[in-house]
C-alpha cells in the first residue's frame, strides 16, 4: 500500500468497480474504498451529501494550557462550573499543567467581539467565578490559547454511499459537552476496521452503519441538549437548573455514564506501520 501525505481532496467519483479521487494539486488516485475522515468541514461529505447541515450551537470556546498549577491543586479532579451564558472547565494534566476551557454565548459564528477576547478580557469575564479560575487564567501563557466556535453536524441517516464511508467528525461532529468527539472518531475507526476484516465490503459498511449510527447520533443529540442547559442565560432557567440538578440522585448520572462508557468494542489487531508500508 502507498501512503501519500500533504494532499487535499477536492472531488470524487465512483462506479461499481472502484472509487476515484482528485486532489488539489491535480493528481488522482483510485481504490476499492474511500474512508472520509476529514473532519467537520469534510470535503468528502460535501461531495456525498451536499445538503448535510452544520449547526452553530450559539456559543464559542476559548481553551488553554497553563505552564504551572496552584499549590494544593487537586490533580485528579476535573470540574466544570456553570454561570449565566458562560462556564469554565478545569482538567488537570501531567507535569503540573492544567487544561481549561471557557465557553461563552455568542450571537453569531466568528463573532469579532469573541475573537478579540484573549486572556485579559477572559479574566474580567470570569472574575466572579470561584478560585482557582482566575489563578488558572493567570498561569496561562498568551501563546497557549485556542479559540473555536462550537459547531456540530445534524445527524445523518447513513455514513456510507457505495464505496465511500465517513468516520469521525466528518460523519458525526458533536458539541464537546460530553467530551466525546475524538472518542467517537476512535470508536468508529475501530468498528469499521473490525467489520472490514470480517465481511465483504458492502456487508461491512452495512454493519458499520448499524453499529455506529444509533450510538453516534444519540451522543450528538444528548450533547446538544446538555450544552443548552450548561449555557443557559435566562434567569428563571438558570435558577431552575441550579436548584433542580443537584437533586438528581448520583445513581441516575452513574447509569448514564455506564451507557456511555460501558461499551464492548470489537477486538482488532492493527498492522504495524512497517507492515502498512511494505
Ligand atoms: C472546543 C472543543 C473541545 C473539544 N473537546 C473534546 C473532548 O474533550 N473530548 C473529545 O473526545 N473530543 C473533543 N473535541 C472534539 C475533537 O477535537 C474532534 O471530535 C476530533 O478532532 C475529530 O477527529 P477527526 O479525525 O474526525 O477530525 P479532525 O481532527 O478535524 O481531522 C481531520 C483531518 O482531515 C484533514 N482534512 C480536512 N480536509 C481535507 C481534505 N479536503 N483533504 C485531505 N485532508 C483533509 C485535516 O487537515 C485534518 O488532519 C473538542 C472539540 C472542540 C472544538
Amino acid at each position: 500500500m502507498q501512503v501519500h501525505t500533504g494532499k487535499r481532496l477536492v472531488s470524487l467519483t465512483q462506479d461499481k468497480q472502484e472509487i476515484s479521487v482528485r486532489f488539489e494539486d491535480g493528481s488522482t488516485d483510485s481504490a476499492d474504498l474511500l474512508i472520509g475522515c476529514d473532519g467537520l468541514h469534510s470535503a468528502v461529505r460535501q461531495q456525498l451529501v451536499p445538503g448535510a447541515k452544520k449547526r452553530y450551537a450559539g456559543y464559542t470556546c476559548w481553551r488553554g494550557i497553563t505552564s504551572s498549577q496552584p499549590s494544593n491543586f487537586p490533580t485528579t479532579l476535573a470540574t466544570e462550573s456553570w454561570g449565566r451564558g458562560d462556564r469554565f472547565g478545569i482538567v488537570p494534566l501531567s507535569k503540573n499543567r492544567i487544561y481549561w476551557f471557557a465557553c461563552l454565548n455568542a450571537p453569531r459564528e466568528q463573532d469579532p467581539a469573541m475573537r478579540q477576547l484573549g486572556l485579559p478580557a477572559l479574566k474580567t469575564r470570569f472574575a466572579s467565578y470561584h478560585p482557582p479560575v482566575l489563578d488558572v487564567l493567570e498561569r496561562t501563557p498568551a501563546d497557549a490559547l485556542l479559540w473555536n466556535d462550537i459547531v456540530d453536524l445534524e445527524p445523518l441517516s447513513t455514513y456510507s454511499w457505495g464505496r465511500a464511508v465517513l468516520v469521525g467528525d466528518a460523519a458525526h461532529a458533536t458539541t464537546p459537552n460530553m467530551g466525546q468527539g475524538a472518542c467517537q472518531a476512535l470508536e468508529g475507526a475501530a468498528v469499521l476496521v473490525a467489520q472490514l476484516s470480517r465481511h465483504p465490503l458492502a456487508e461491512a459498511l452495512q454493519a458499520y452503519n448499524r453499529l455506529r449510527l444509533p450510538r453516534a447520533s444519540g451522543i450528538v443529540k444528548k450533547s446538544w441538549q446538555l450544552g443548552k442547559i450548561a449555557q443557559a442565560s435566562n434567569p428563571l432557567g438558570v435558577w431552575l437548573r441550579d436548584h433542580l440538578l443537584p437533586l438528581v440522585p448520583p445513581s441516575v448520572n452513574e447509569k448514564q455514564l455506564e451507557g456511555l462508557l460501558g461499551i464492548e468494542l470489537p477486538e482488532i489487531s492493527f498492522p504495524t506501520s512497517a507492515e502498512i508500508l511494505t
